[in-house]
């Protein structure tokens, strides 16, 4: 089971100092930071998935791409650009649809992305596929169930065989050297199993599940269970996006050689409890916000709710005490009482005085292995601002990648 990990320009700025909270004059974003495979002595997954709609910067959102990272990429290509030359990370294409789901179609053809592919190295490219927003797992079921399929699913599913047609026939006129993979687009187990069978006897070997995001694992493993059924022994699946990791092992049994996911990285910042990944579960991180970054407190500060000046003291004096603490010259309770006055200025209400209890007893950052824990020690575990927010994200990554060899290690042990 291969992990690839797709790229949002998540890197960290290796000249941050963490105590001035300072950078070098002279860093170039992207070129002087590093990516999760150059930090780790091991690349912390298979894999990186790029998509050409945030290489070209449409729809927005965040990774995007300045227009002289654009040229570069196009130039050097995908291997240079991310500086994976000698590394053992493959690299797989998308289009990116979740970025022009609203459209009415991809603005894309299967040429240009095949150009793009080719042009940029990729080991791996997918085809031009559009995403069904819904799933409805009951209408296989009904017996008035396919007249109830709305009539823009299904376009979109014939949409996205059309244009994986069309993408493999020109890769194969033009003897592209990427392996193509097709993707299947559906809405329930019966119309992906479906997109499964039109698309191998297209001519795929590869194939890969959209619009598995918001799926629980229960469908997933439905979907995949029926598109087993018609598989033939050398296609292979690839899952795009999957959110819930800890299930991934589930799925190898079903032809599923590959998956991607940011579930890792994001839930680093974006989780409300579970933060900093460890091998017997996760922690909640310690909340320092910057109080510049902070809309909600900005406005208590202009509202004259809060003195400016108390939340700097009580921000500042946080910090103080985490790096004195991890020194060993501060007590648990001395951290959670400052934790804690600093959370009820910026958020009204101090209900982590437990959990940071817990954090602090436990220090699991001392019990880390990876090169970010042992570098920056409890920095890792302060939510605080991209540098210290990524670099969890990144010891997230590790752990994830480390449990999931462990696991799949032990599957096949007893198969
Ligand atoms: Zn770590």
């Amino acid at each position: 089971m291969r992990f690839f990990f797709p790229d949002s320009q998540d890197f960290v700025d290796d000249t941050f100092d963490f105590d001035s909270e300072t950078r070098s004059d002279t860093r170039v974003r992207q070129r002087d930071d590093r990516y999760p495979h150059e930090i780790f002595s091991k690349p912390p997954y298979d894999g990186m998935l790029v998509s050409k709609a945030v290489v070209d910067g449409i729809g927005g959102g965040s990774g995007k791409y300045s227009v002289a990272q654009r040229q570069r990429f196009l130039r050097v290509g995908v291997r240079e650009y991310f500086r994976l030359e000698n590394r053992q990370v493959a690299t797989m294409g998308d289009c990116g649809a979740f970025t022009y789901v609203k459209e009415e179609r991809p603005p894309y053809s299967p040429s240009q992305v095949a150009d793009f592919y080719e042009d940029c190295g990729f080991d791996y490219g997918l085809s031009v596929d559009h995403v069904i927003l819904s799933y409805r797992a009951d209408l296989d079921t009904r017996l008035d169930g396919l007249n109830l399929v709305p009539e823009d699913w299904r376009s979109r599913q014939d949409l996205t065989l059309e244009l994986a047609e069309q993408f493999l026939e020109y890769c194969g006129r033009k003897q592209y050297r990427f392996i193509p993979i097709g993707v299947a687009q559906g809405w329930s187990p019966a119309s992906y199993a479906h997109a499964v069978a039109e698309l191998q006897r297209i001519g795929y070997k590869y194939i890969a599940f959209g619009g598995f995001v918001p799926l629980k694992t229960n469908d997933i493993l439905a979907c995949l269970k029926l598109a087993s059924a018609v598989r033939s022994p050398t296609t292979e699946f690839h899952l795009l996006g999957i959110t819930r990791c800890e299930n991934v092992e589930a799925f190898s049994g079903f032809g599923v050689v590959s998956f991607d996911s940011t579930s890792p990285l994001r839930k680093a910042f974006k989780d409300d409890k579970n933060n900093y990944y460890t091998p017997k579960g996760a922690y909640t991180a310690l909340r320092v916000p910057q109080i510049d970054a902070n809309p909600e407190l900005l406005r208590k500060i202009t509202a004259g709710k809060v003195k400016q000046e108390i939340a700097r003291d009580l921000e500042q004096c946080c910090l103080r005490i985490l790096t004195k603490f991890d020194r060993g010259e501060a007590s648990i309770e001395e951290a959670v009482e400052t934790l804690c006055a600093y959370e009820e200025v910026f958020s009204g209400e101090t209900d982590h005085a437990e959990v940071y209890r817990r954090v602090l007893a436990d220090k699991p950052w001392k019990d880390c292995s990876c090169e970010i824990c042992k570098r920056i020690g409890i920095h890792v575990m302060i939510f605080r601002g991209a540098e210290r927010n990524r670099r969890r994200g990144f010891h997230n990554i590790y752990v994830f990648n480390r449990q999931l060899r462990a696991h799949l290690g032990r599957v096949s042990c007893q198969s």
